[in-house]
């Protein structure tokens, strides 16, 4: 595992909400219940649960969204999991979440994404590049300052909006807006996720056509439920990545493998909601014997405890891959990011200048 912790990752499918630690998640539910909002009998089951279906994650998070959604916990949470992410040399991380409205809080969308922006700026213990195109912006391939010994950690990190299978197309479409307005601060796409099972993903087209048009990129998760119609339309959409792909059939490979689109693998998270029946058929071995173009995972590290060191480390065991070809692996995914040319190329010389350890 330490090999897997120690070598620089990118990781391009994390939810925010999806992300919270353990301790934060016990630790906000501990105080809605000392402020009667909330009885634990009620949620422990919901909570405490370890396999979960597709179905049982979508009312973890319907819970956990009670406990987030006010712009303080946004803020916190977000700088958690930004310094969760660094700390096992995460270098990349794009960040996706749905802006969300709680009247109750005075929260609209637009305050939600200042309030993930705030947790961003308010990270001290490592260095984060958040705002692209700045002059003065220093780059991560600067020399890390040692203090104490100790390499000090940086990290991109850039977001995506998420537009919730929930909405319409009116609140899709004010997600993309919000997004091109938040550009000069690292929103670089937009993300179409939520319960697989609700919506027709039509009603998000217009929302989506026109981020792409607008020079967004766009992820989509794709083929979480069995719907072939769905999953063609999405991969004949062309996206610039697709996230889980598992109830592919033949002609849906087909169409991927000649569309060449990236694929985000979310090892554990599939199998825990039983979308992939077990590890060793996963579709990763395919894709990878393939030479598709993927990035692995963790979609929700809190909600399935896990972290981009333990995906790598299953990969590993779980295909007979060394320490060489996760490398590789993880070096291929700089090619996949949402991030400008300049990014990239910072990243390159990342991998680069650690090559030889993993040679
Ligand atoms: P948030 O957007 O609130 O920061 O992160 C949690 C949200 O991400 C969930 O409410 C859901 O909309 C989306 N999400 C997280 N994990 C998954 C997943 O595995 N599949 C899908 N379709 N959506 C997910």
């Amino acid at each position: 595992m330490e090999w897997c912790v120690s070598m620089p990752k990118i990781e391009l499918h994390a939810h925010l909400n999806g992300s919270i630690r353990d301790s934060t998640l016990l630790e906000l539910t501990k105080a809605l219940i000392g402020k009667g909002v909330m009885n634990f009998s009620e949620v422990e089951h919901i909570i405490l649960k370890y396999n979960r279906s597709l179905k049982e994650v979508f009312k973890l998070f319907d819970l956990i969204h009670i406990l987030t959604t006010d712009h303080n916990t946004v803020t916190r949470i977000t700088r958690e999991v930004i310094e969760d992410f660094a700390s096992e040399n995460v270098v990349y991380l794009e960040l996706r979440t749905t802006p969300k409205k709680n009247d109750s809080v005075g929260m609209s969308k637009h305050s939600y994404v200042e309030a993930v922006l705030k947790g961003l700026r308010s990270i001290t213990s490592v260095d984060v590049d958040f705002i692209p195109h700045c002059e003065d912006s220093k780059t991560l391939f600067t020399p890390a300052p040692v203090i104490n010994g100790h390499v000090r950690k940086k990290i991109f990190v850039r977001l995506l909006l998420s537009i919730d299978r929930r909405e319409t197309t009116e609140a899709a479409m004010e997600t993309v807006k919000l997004a091109l307005e938040m550009r000069p601060y690292g929103v670089v796409g937009i993300d179409l996720s939520g319960n697989p099972s609700i919506g027709d993903w039509t009603t998000y087209l217009p929302a989506l056509k026109f981020a792409r048009e607008q020079g967004l990129y766009v992820t989509l998760h794709c083929g979480e439920l069995p719907n072939s119609k769905e999953i063609k339309n999405m991969l004949d959409f062309r996206p610039q990545r697709i996230g889980h792909a598992c109830f592919f059939e033949d002609e849906h490979w087909r169409q991927l493998k000649s569309s060449n689109i990236p694929v985000e693998i979310c090892l554990t998270s599939n199998v825990r909601t039983m979308t992939v029946p077990s590890i060793d058929v996963h579709h990763f071995a395919h894709l990878y014997n393939a030479k598709h173009p993927l990035a692995l995972c963790t979609d929700d590290s809190g909600v399935f405890s896990t972290c981009l060191s333990k995906e790598y480390k299953i990969a590993a065991d779980s295909f007979g891959l060394g320490r060489r070809e996760m490398f590789e692996l993880s070096r291929n995914a700089v090619e996949h990011i949402f991030a400008d040319s300049k990014v990239k190329e910072d990243l390159r010389k990342i991998f680069n200048s650690v090559a030889k350890k993993y040679g």
